[in-house]
């Protein structure tokens, strides 16, 4: 039976998909393109969680650099990793391009705070390159007291919210927002979804809630550990300096066509205020006490790849989650895995949750 917008009790269904950020609207429109009747249950707002407060920047790779993952996955393990990271970049901008949501390919600088960290850098390049990533380290570009850069040409930026607005659009899925799920239960051959204001039963749920997964089922916690991202954007500075989206150790900025500097970071109990030293260190013009602030909640997996898979005592509950800080190049290539998984029982590979 079909679900309407909202307002109609929801009975049944085929998937019951939980949290309509980019990774959630992606699975359900993938479901419902390939005939299934499916709904998306949201807490709060299409996008109201880390899709649509994130700062858009579009980077392959991991939240570490190629050498660790190098020396932690090996050779061969690491560079299908980064593919991965590469893959989803690419189908991002070709399905924002698709849906017509405005995306930028502007390439990316990772900036070295210092030389032990330019050293890295380097060497990073040196083996991507050599494993046929197209990056190249050099100078520090913004001559802001930088140790080196290393550039990533085909890293993007994207309105993260608006791309999984279009994605839900453009198959017509049924979404409901403000509809906490609370539980679910196993009933006849499929499950009993209880939701606030509503109870939906369904063939399979795929839980696509990132860092809010520990609060919904045990099995995540340890697993996905729910951190807080803080994002400022600052007054608009003199002139455009920074021309291309900006990683370093902590965080990132991009400038905004208005000139105003926005700058993110992940706030994780050892750290320090990283992004202030950051600020005073390089970039002494912006005022952080009068910058506008914004924070979302984001879900970190102990080895930074996120987590494909069902639950092991509730099979046709499946799960994408622990997208990480570099959830956009990830999310297309996790909602197809864990599509694949629910409708052929395709292993997710690298991504499998069965890992840990
Ligand atoms: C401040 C900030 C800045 C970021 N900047 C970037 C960036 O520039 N580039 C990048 O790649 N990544 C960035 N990230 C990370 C990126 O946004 C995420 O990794 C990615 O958006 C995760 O998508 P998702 O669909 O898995 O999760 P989310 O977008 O978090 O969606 C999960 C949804 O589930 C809903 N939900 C949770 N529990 C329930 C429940 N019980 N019932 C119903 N619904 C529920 C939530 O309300 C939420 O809407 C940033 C994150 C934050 C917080």
């Amino acid at each position: 039976m079909m679900i309407g917008q909202g307002r109609k009790r929801a009975d049944e269904c085929d998937v019951v998909v939980v949290g309509a950020g980019l990774v959630g609207a992606a699975v359900a429109a993938r479901l419902t393109a390939e005939g299934l009747d499916t709904a998306v249950l949201e807490a709060q707002t299409v996008a109201g969680g880390a899709t649509g407060r994130s700062a858009g920047l579009v980077l392959a790779g991991c939240d570490f650099d190629y050498g660790r993952a190098v020396a932690t996955y090996g050779r061969q393990r690491a560079r299908e990793l980064w593919s991965l990271t590469v893959e989803g970049r690419e189908r991002l901008v070709a399905e924002a391009r698709h849906l017509a949501v405005p995306v930028t390919v502007s390439g990316s600088w990772a900036l070295a705070t210092d030389a032990e960290q330019a050293a890295r850098l380097e060497k990073a390049a040196a083996l991507l390159r050599e494993d046929g990533f197209d990056v190249r380290f050099g100078d520090d570009p913004l001559e802001r007291g930088f140790q080196g850069a290393l550039y990533t040409p085909g890293d993007a930026v994207v309105d993260g919210a608006a791309l999984t607005r279009a994605l839900l659009a453009s198959e017509g899925v049924a979404v409901h927002e403000t509809t906490e799920v609370y539980r679910w239960e196993p009933e006849g051959n499929g499950l009993r979804v209880w939701a606030r204001g509503r109870t939906v039963f369904c063939h399979a749920l795929v839980l696509a809630v990132n860092g809010y997964s520990p609060l919904l089922a045990s099995y995540f916690t340890g697993r996905v550990t729910p951190t807080r991202g803080r994002l400022v954007t600052s007054d608009p500075l003199y002139e455009t300096t920074v021309e291309r989206p900006c990683v370093f150790d902590g965080g990132y900025c991009r400038q905004l066509p208005d000139r105003r500097l926005l700058l993110g970071g992940w706030q994780r109990e050892t750290d320090g205020d990283g992004l202030a030293e950051f600020v005073a260190r390089h970039f002494p013009e912006v005022n952080l006490l009068t910058a506008e602030q914004r924070s979302g909640v984001g879900g970190f997996t102990g080895d930074g790849i996120p987590l494909v898979g069902r639950l092991p005592d509730a099979p046709n509950v499946h799960f994408a989650v622990g997208l990480g800080g570099r959830g956009l190049a990830w999310g297309l290539v996790v909602a197809e895995r864990v599509t694949s998984l629910l409708l052929h029982d395709t292993d997710p590979g690298l991504l499998a949750a069965s890992r840990q």
